[in-house]
Formats: C-alpha cells, sequence, structure tokens
C-alpha cells in the first residue's frame, strides 16, 4: 500500500517525512523496496505481532508495512506544467490514497508561500491543481467516448455520464463528491483520477494548538472541510513527531505519557490509512518468522495466500485457521487445537482481522 504526501512548500511534509523515515521499518526485510528518497516504509504497529514473537522467539519478526512518498513542489499552476508540475500529478497517480498535509501553526520564521496561516484557502489550492488535472483527463474522455458513439450507441452513456463529471469538476468540485449510483461509480473509477483518491487531511500543528483541538481556529477549518466531502481529518504536531519516531519501547512510552498521548501521530495516521482504504492484517506464525500481512476486507483465502506466494495461491488446498482471540484466550495455539477451535477452511472462506493462517498447498 502506498500513501503520496502533498501540501503547499513549508507546510511540514518532509517534517513529517523523516518522522516516518527515522521510524521507519528495516528495508533490510523488504527486498522490493527501491533506494528512493523520497519513499519512506513504516512497519504497521501490531500488539498481535508482538505477542507471537514473544510466544515463538522466531528467528524473524516482520511486521506489516506501509510505504509513504513525499510528493514535494506541488506548487500553483502545477497543472498547467509549472515547476515540474505534472511529474508530481503522476506521481499522485500511483498512489493508492492522498495524505494531504496542511499548515496548522503560525511561525514568522518559516515564510509561508501565500504570505499568511490559512488552511481552507490552502487546501483549495491544492486541491484545485488536482481538478484541473482531473478535468483534463475527463475531457479527454469525453471526446474518446463521443467518438465511438459514431460507431456504437452502447457508448451514449459513457459519454453522459463522463459530460456530467466534466461539469462538475468544471464547477471546481472534487470528483469524489459527484453524486451518482454505484455502475457509475465504478465506471468513473476506470478512469484513474487524482480527486477521487481518498484523502487523509493532517492538519499540521504546533505543541500549543495540538493541546487545544477545540479552540484550534485552523485545525477546526480543515475539520469542516474533511467532514464536508467525507474525508478524514488527523491533527498531527509534525515536529513533535519527529522526537518521538526516534524513541522505541519503554522510552517511546514514557515520552509519549510526558505528552499525555496514548500513540504517535504516526501509529494514528497508520490506523487512520488502514480504515479509509479498508485494510486488515492476517497473521502467520512459526519459529522461522512471525509475520502480519495486509489484505483488503473481503479477501478470500486463496489470494490472501498470494500475498505470501503466487504458487501457494495457485496450488491452495485449505487454510487452518484460528482466531488470535481465540489462541490467546485458551494461552496457546496447542490448547487452541484441542479445544477445537482450529478450523479448516477452503477457497471461499473470507480471511478475517486478526486470523492466524497456516496455508496447505500443494507444490
Ligand atoms: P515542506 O516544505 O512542506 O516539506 O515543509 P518542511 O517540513 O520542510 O517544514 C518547513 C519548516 O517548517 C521547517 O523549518 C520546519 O521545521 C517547520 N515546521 C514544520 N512543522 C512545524 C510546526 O508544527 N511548528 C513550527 N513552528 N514549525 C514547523
Amino acid at each position: 500500500m502506498k500513501l503520496g504526501i502533498v501540501g503547499l512548500p513549508n507546510v511540514g511534509k518532509s517534517t513529517l517525512f523523516n518522522a516516518i523515515t527515522n521510524a521507519g521499518a528495516e528495508s533490510a526485510n523488504y527486498p522490493f523496496c527501491t533506494i528512493d528518497p523520497n519513499v519512506g516504509m513504516v512497519a504497521v504497529p501490531d500488539e498481535r505481532l508482538d505477542k507471537l514473537a514473544e510466544m515463538y522467539q522466531p528467528d524473524k519478526k516482520t511486521p506489516a508495512v506501509i510505504e509513504f512518498v513525499d510528493i514535494a513542489g506541488l506548487v500553483k499552476g502545477a497543472s498547467k506544467g509549472e515547476g515540474l508540475g505534472n511529474k508530481f500529478l503522476a506521481n499522485i497517480r500511483e498512489t493508492d490514497a492522498i495524505v494531504h498535509v496542511v499548515r496548522c501553526f503560525d511561525d514568522e520564521n518559516v515564510i509561508h508561500v501565500e504570505g499568511s496561516t490559512d488552511p481552507r484557502r490552502d487546501i483549495d489550492i491544492i486541491n484545485m491543481e488536482l481538478v484541473m488535472a482531473d478535468l483534463e483527463m475527463v475531457q479527454r474522455r469525453v471526446e474518446k467516448a463521443t467518438k465511438a458513439l459514431k460507431g456504437d450507441k452502447k457508448f451514449q452513456h459513457e459519454v453522459d455520464v463522463f459530460t456530467a463529471l466534466q461539469k462538475h469538476l468544471d464547477g471546481g468540485n472534487l470528483a469524489r463528491t459527484f453524486a451518482c449510483d454505484e455502475d457509475d461509480a465504478a465506471l468513473i473509477a476506470t478512469s484513474d483520477l487524482l480527486t477521487l483518491k481518498p484523502v487523509i487531511y493532517a492538519a499540521n500543528t504546533d505543541e500549543a494548538g495540538f493541546a487545544d483541538l477545540e479552540h484550534n481556529q485552523y485545525y477546526q477549518q480543515v475539520k469542516a472541510i474533511a467532514d464536508a466531502e467525507d474525508s478524514q481529518v488527523l491533527p498531527i504536531c509534525a515536529k513533535m513527531e519527529q522526537d518521538i519516531a526516534e524513541l522505541e519501547g519503554e522510552e517511546k512510552l514514557m515520552f509519549l505519557e510526558e505528552l499525555g498521548v496514548e500513540e504517535s501521530g504516526l501509529d494514528r495516521l497508520i490506523k487512520c490509512s488502514y480504515a479509509l482504504l479498508g485494510l486488515i492484517s492476517f497473521l502467520t506464525y512459526g519459529k522461522d518468522e512471525c509475520r502480519a500481512w495486509t489484505i483488503k476486507k473481503g479477501t478470500k483465502a486463496p489470494q490472501a495466500a498470494g500475498k505470501i506466494h503466487s504458487d501457494i495461491e495457485r496450488g491452495f488446498i485449505r487454510a487452518e485457521v484460528i482466531a488470535y482471540d481465540d489462541m490467546i484466550a485458551c494461552g496457546s495455539v496447542n490448547a487452541a487445537k484441542e479445544k477445537g477451535l482450529l478450523r479448516s477452511e477452503g477457497k471461499e472462506y473470507v480471511v478475517q482481522d486478526g486470523d492466524m493462517v497456516y496455508f496447505r498447498f500443494n507444490v
């Protein structure tokens, strides 16, 4: 899973991204991770995996990871190709979701590119660039469908839907706020639109602003916008996150306690992304490795197996499943087995969050 971090210059993107890379998952475990300074991997915190590792003392403990891409340089005029704009827009296209960092702090030492702190205006600037890029795509789609219509009447519906969407975007609206039925939404999803992607607005506050969100006008502005378009909002103090990310274990817990928060903003961001994208984790366990794997809610057993290896998906026979909570209630895997809580599941089984799975397959 890949999240793109966007926002105007000087809003705290790099600060947040540095926190992510400091807390970073060990890239040695992830051979697919190319060395790219703009890409950071972060481990998905999972107490269940920690507990399994405690029980099995495996050679390797491998958490699920989320990839963050720092997409700097999105500025006013990007959709017109200014400031390498098109390259950045192409980078955003490759992500599953967007973290839109919004400046919610005042600091005269940190220049604001638009002159003052104004979350509503800033969000608008970025969103309008994305809308403009989408508008161009939708226009091309309408032209293509109109041409195809000459040869085949069935394209009429496509022309109608995309013409209506074009009008919507033209009015400065985001594709994700376009009201339509499920079939039309599926049709629109076949075009890779930027403003269709799910968004988390990360309101980057200073420490004082973070301590009193209710009276933080900047944060409240961001929240109102997020609520109106059914997006997520996450208050975060990027500067503080940088410090937190350098700590681990007990030290981290103590620091968080001092700050009066239960978990780091980064952990909240990860959880929020999981929920936003409808993701869950299943677990594999043993002496050699305990590992968490990310799947979409609703994934069936063979496809979940495919996350581990395509051979396991191809040769899938069955999945031996114990719910993590059942195992904990019994005290061990063996005790759970004795109670008959190990289930043998077939091809149609929908894997659940926290399932401990052992796949049987033909080689
Ligand atoms: P980017 O251009 O969006 O990547 O912004 P940066 O992360 O480079 O941040 C720009 C400047 O703002 C840096 O000097 C940061 O230290 C500062 N900054 C980031 N977050 C905060 C914050 O919460 N409060 C204050 N006062 N400064 C911050």
